[in-house]
């Protein structure tokens, strides 16, 4: 008997998580599952990336549809339109198995002609970026006052990235007697008030601890002169021949150098950055994906919809402003119970904020050398 159908979950979502190869809830799935089945509460949930929660509020949304309505019931806001496209594939795949649901993906930066034709034909649930779902709800071409479930994937993230009016406006045009549910990795300020606005004494739920990266990463720091930034990355990279990583740089100039010089010294590398177009953004991160390329070189916006499992390294070219930026960086790897590296290249002058760092994430870092030119056997 497959785990999940102890937590309440109907033969058909059953059926279908046993078909993605989901044997055992997380930790996250198992305590989130049963309460939102039995109840229709508020909930803030704080999680790390990687934990599993798009089945946490996906599969009880789905067994609380009602497929033989017209209306949308459920909204799902996500900060990017890589994550709506991830969370609406996740979605139909729970939900193949029951007839007739509709589940559409809205987005900027694509035809809102096409979406709007989408949505003309049913939308049970909908997976949207504040920007385009606000735009599309004053168009009058998505109606919200039927919502019974709200969903906000990734709430800090959203909130980082400046959709606070966007989504307030949003949760202020459905009804009030709906459920909330609120997903997050941590719980800055912003995230907490838009709990407390529109919640009405919510469930709690963390996992591991808040704050805190993702326990199976090992963070290290190599130091170097500041000239010597670019070969130490070569170093890291010839060290460890099954890299797959995601390279982080502070500005889309030097992610396109960095790219640029990987791809000239012969290595599989690509740059994703806000100066690509969408549909080179898509092709880079197919790519990425089907492991054409295994050092992906990222501003820390650009990066923000990636969600790709087995990671084995996430290297920090140079360190975040934000504190809390390193630890999404660092929870790209160690995802799904896998272990992950989060190296970072530091001068001097810099490793200040190590320490910094390591009170934030209560974890360590361990001081390494380059390995030699030896030690690669080139
Ligand atoms: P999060 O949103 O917390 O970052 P996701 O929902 O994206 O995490 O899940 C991360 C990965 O783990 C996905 O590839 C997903 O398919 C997989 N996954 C989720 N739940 C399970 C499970 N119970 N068993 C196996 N794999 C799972
Ligand atoms: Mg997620």
């Amino acid at each position: 008997m497959n785990a999940f159908s102890t937590l309440g979950l109907n033969a058909e979502l059953v059926a279908a998580v046993e078909d993605l190869g989901f044997e055992t809830p997380s930790e996250i799935q198992e305590k989130a599952i049963p309460l939102l089945l039995e109840q229709e509460t508020d909930l803030v949930a704080l999680a790390q990336t990687g934990t599993g929660k798009t089945a946490a509020f996906g599969l009880p949304l789905l067994q609380h549809i009602d497929v033989n309505s017209k209306q949308t019931q459920g909204l799902i806001l996500s900060p990017t339109r890589e994550l709506c496209l991830q969370i609406t594939n996740e979605i139909q795949n729970y939900g193949k198995k029951i007839k007739g649901l509709r589940t559409v993906a809205v987005y900027g930066g694509a035809s809102i002609t096409d979406q709007a034709r989408q949505i003309n034909r049913g939308a049970h649930v909908i997976v949207a970026t504040p920007g385009r779902m606000k735009d599309m709800i004053r168009r009058k071409i998505i109606d919200i006052t039927n919502i019974e479930y709200c969903i906000l994937d990734e709430a800090d993230e959203m909130l980082n990235m400046g959709f606070y009016e966007d989504i307030t406006d949003i949760l202020s045009g459905t009804p009030d007697d709906k459920s909330t549910w609120l997903f997050s990795a941590t719980m800055p300020k912003e995230v907490a008030t838009i709990a407390k606005k529109f919640m009405h004494s919510p469930h709690e739920i963390t996992v591991g601890t808040k704050n805190t990266g993702a326990k199976n990463v090992t963070h290290e720091y190599y130091m170097v002169g500041g000239r010597d930034r670019y070969r130490a990355l070569k170093r890291l990279a010839d060290a460890n021949p099954d890299i797959f990583s995601v390279i982080f740089c502070r500005t889309k100039r030097d992610t396109q150098k960095v790219a640029e010089q990987l791809i000239t010294d012969g290595y599989n590398a690509a740059a994703i950055h806000g100066d690509l177009s969408q549909a080179q953004r898509d092709l880079v991160m197919n790519s990425f994906r089907k492991r054409q390329v295994s050092m992906l070189v990222a501003t820390d916006v650009a990066a923000r919809g990636i969600d790709v499992d087995d990671i084995t390294h996430v290297i920090n070219y140079q360190l975040p402003d934000e504190i809390e930026t390193y630890t999404h960086r660092s929870g790209r790897t160690g995802r799904a119970g896998k272990t992950g590296t989060s190296m970072v290249i530091i001068t001097k002058s810099e490793f200040r904020k190590i320490r910094q760092i390591e009170k934030v994430i209560s974890k360590s870092f361990e001081q390494k050398e380059l390995p030699s030119g030896k030690e690669i056997c080139k």
